[in-house]
């Protein structure tokens, strides 16, 4: 993909924009685009810097992105709705063709991270909790205030506000910036592996001597992966695919795992998609397992074993949800019942996650009652962003509740509340 149109080639040191930014090390990739950790001379701060390939239609994209961002930055000055923050725009010209990259506020490892930290054990529930809230307050924000439907949620595009390895962690671990590249310098190679064999030793240093105060705080040590003293805040990214509800272009959206059962209906969609993700994505970090992870199988295909899954869990779809989409006919008889896989195994959700996962009952059923709603088969039935911040299960606390603009007066949250405990009792 490094090639005419694709990715941008960086190296250690390379600058950009002028000579504002310093490339440090590679973050992450997705299809259109690699992510690096730069150093931004300007306010000596890190940064990420979003590459995007240089091929028209990766550019269009971008722009496109760029627009999403820019709302986003521009309706929340103080940048306290756990959304990414677009810092700056530009363009770079390589030996590829020309890039479109985007600043983004440095942030730390991604939630599907997490879950691989804890060995796919699952989160304790209260920092489960920690993160719903912050992706609750994100999602509010996008849908109520500015109309934005994300598209594309799940724990890959949710990035705490740390990085699990303090090595890797630029201001935890001390490493000072890479500032110089040795151009025109014929040993120029050379002295990049200085620079790195430094850095690497002075990350190691940070290491042993963040293991050795958690072994003198009498600490868990590495090995175990528990998640003490790790502040689960956390931010949504990626608005690659995100659309303002009036202005959808994309029939199929959504990662597999994460889609909504009217997306693969084709019954036109809204911001109730992103609350079915939303639980997909809060059952994965309390358990460490997809809610569902659908396969195509002899004489059906994917589409097919996803809704066989849904129904196995969350009971059957009504009828006229069923054969109310495009696709109805072609999965669907006209009794409701998939053509294709006849006999289904229905389990709760609760007896699930008390089964299978060993939750206590109070937990499993509490757990249960704040994400069923969430997945109702009826798309405007789903609890949106704001009502389910009310939810009893999030326990909210006082300064979660001023975070929220627009604070809904008393007799509005309880409203919310009875709604959603009508929903929950049914
Ligand atoms: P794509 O649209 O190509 O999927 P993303 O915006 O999801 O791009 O970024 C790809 C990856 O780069 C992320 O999964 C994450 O690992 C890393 N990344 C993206 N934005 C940031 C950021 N602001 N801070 C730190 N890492 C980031
Ligand atoms: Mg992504």
């Amino acid at each position: 993909s490094y090639r005419k149109g694709g990715y941008h080639a960086v190296r250690v040191g390379d600058q950009f924009n002028g000579g504002r930014y310093v490339a440090q090390r590679k973050l992450g990739w997705g299809q259109f685009s690699t992510v690096w950790l730069a150093y931004d001379t300007t306010t000596s701060k890190y940064v990420a810097l979003k590459i995007q390939k240089s091929a028209a239609q990766f550019a269009q994209a971008a722009l496109h992105e760029i627009e999403v961002l820019s709302t986003i930055a521009s309706g929340d000055p103080s940048n306290s709705k756990y959304v990414v923050r677009l810092i700056d725009h530009f363009k770079h010209t390589g030996p590829n063709g020309q890039h479109l990259c985007m600043v983004l506020e440095f942030l730390g490892d991604s939630l599907l991270r997490l879950i691989k930290y804890t060995r796919y054990k699952g989160i304790e529930l209260n920092k489960v909790k920690e993160i719903c809230k912050c992706i609750l307050i994100g999602l509010d924000y996008l849908h109520r205030e500015l109309g934005i439907i994300h598209t594309d949620l799940k724990p890959e595009n949710i990035l705490l506000f740390n990085t699990l390895d303090p090595a890797k962690d630029p201001i935890r671990s001390h490493l000072s910036p890479i500032l110089e590249r040795p151009e025109g310098n014929p040993n120029g190679g050379v002295t990049m592996n200085i620079i790195e064999k430094k850095l690497k030793r002075r990350a190691r240093r940070a290491v042993a001597k963040i293991s050795e105060r958690r072994a003198s705080m009498g600490g868990a040590p590495k090995s175990e992966r528990n998640l003490d003293g790790i502040d689960v805040r956390c931010k949504v990214v990626d608005f690659g695919n995100a659309c303002w509800a009036d202005k959808q272009f994309a029939e199929e959206i959504q990662t597999r795992q994460y889609r909504a059962p009217e997306v693969i209906l084709q019954s036109g969609y809204s911001f109730s998609v992103d609350m079915w993700s939303f639980a997909c994505t809060a059952f994965e970090l309390a358990t460490g397992d997809m809610m569902f992870a659908p396969k195509s199988g002899q004489g059906f295909c994917e589409d097919e074993d996803h809704l066989a899954l849904m129904m196995e869990l969350l009971g059957k779809i009504p009828r006229k949800v069923a054969i109310g989409g495009a696709r109805s006919k072609d999965l669907f008889d006209r009794h409701g019942d998939l053509k294709r896989i006849r006999r289904l195994k229905y389990w709760s959700l609760d007896k699930l996650l008390i089964d299978k996962y060993k939750f206590s009952e109070t937990d499993a059923r509490e757990f249960a009652d704040f994400l069923c709603p969430l997945l109702d088969f009826s798309p405007e039935k789903r609890p949106t962003a704001q009502q389910c911040l009310q939810h009893p299960w999030l326990n909210l606390s006082d300064s979660t509740q001023r975070e929220m603009k627009n604070e809904p007066s008393i007799e509005k949250v309880n409203v919310g509340m009875s709604n959603l405990q009508l929903k929950v009792g049914k």
